[in-house]
């Protein structure tokens, strides 16, 4: 973890509009870990009183301001402990993008501010067994549904790079039910991932699909083909190539 001060870190301090905005609609928080779970995976930890007595449901999200009001990043909390006013999420550094280099670098210590939780994703109305798609940025989804109650079913498919890192980032979090497709492998992985898909299609699951947006569209038109019902589907691009800061 690097040092405060040191070259990587963003220094830029916020104008005085922005941090206005920020002390108006955004709730200060502090990094109490970042515990780098396997290689770009990291486990960050977030405290204070403005995150106490917060109604939080799986598969939201947060805005995390970087520097300023108006870059932000977006993140799914998987725990929030709202009587500790605690909450973690799960970070990928996949770049070099305000976000990644913030997932990466950032201390405990080191203070932040935070636009949500906010909807995105309802879990709740969808029935088990519930099936998620995805990538590396869909494991904190993956974990923050397994454990929203101890009887949902939930599996997950997620397509990363590398997946030894992705295996170990999972076990740290205690998420077994997951299948790996390697975006390297000699297979298309998208193939496989629609393999997947369709045995879980078989078995009445519901689909959340997330991740990439172009993985989404292709996933999202084979389940068309099978005739699965709309009200079975949830889709959520985080990212998309090229564009930066999806919320
Ligand atoms: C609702 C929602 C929930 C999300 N939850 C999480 C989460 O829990 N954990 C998490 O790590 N991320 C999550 N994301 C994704 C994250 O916000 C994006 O990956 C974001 O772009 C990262 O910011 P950045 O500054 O690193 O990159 P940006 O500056 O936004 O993007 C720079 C470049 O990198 C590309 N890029 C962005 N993400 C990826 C990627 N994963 N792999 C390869 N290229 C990429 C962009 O297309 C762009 O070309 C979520 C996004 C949304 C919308």
């Amino acid at each position: 973890m690097l040092a405060a001060g040191s070259p990587e870190r963003p220094t830029k301090e916020p104008g005085r509009l922005s941090k206005a905005l920020m002390r108006l609609w955004m709730k200060p928080a502090t990094i109490v870990a970042n515990d780098r779970l396997a290689d770009r995976f990291h486990l960050i930890t977030l405290e204070g009183p403005a995150l106490a007595d917060v109604v939080w449901l799986p598969g939201q999200k947060v805005q995390i301001a970087m520097g300023s009001a108006f870059t932000a990043r977006t993140y799914t909390p998987i725990e929030w402990n709202a009587s500790a006013g605690r909450m973690c999420l799960l970070g990928y550094a996949h770049g070099d993008g305000p976000g990644s280099t913030w997932v990466r670098t950032v201390a405990p210590g080191d203070q932040c501010d935070i636009f949500g939780p906010r909807a995105s994703l309802d879990l709740s109305r969808l029935y088990d067994p519930l099936f998620i798609t995805g990538d590396e940025t869909s494991m904190g989804l993956a974990y923050a549904a397994t454990y929203q109650a101890p009887i949902r079913r939930v599996t997950t498919c997620l397509e990363v790079g590398d997946v030894e890192a992705a295996r170990l980032a999972a076990g740290h979090l205690g998420l077994h039910d997951v299948v790996f497709c390697s975006r390297a492998g000699h297979v298309p992985h998208i193939a496989a991932m629609q393999a997947t898909l369709s045995e879980a299609a078989a078995v009445g699951a519901s689909f959340v699909l997330t991740g990439n947006a172009g993985t989404i569209q292709a996933l999202r038109q084979n389940l068309r083909l099978q005739s699965i019902s709309a009200a079975r589907i949830r889709t959520k691009a985080y990212w998309a190539p090229g564009k930066t800061g999806f919320d």
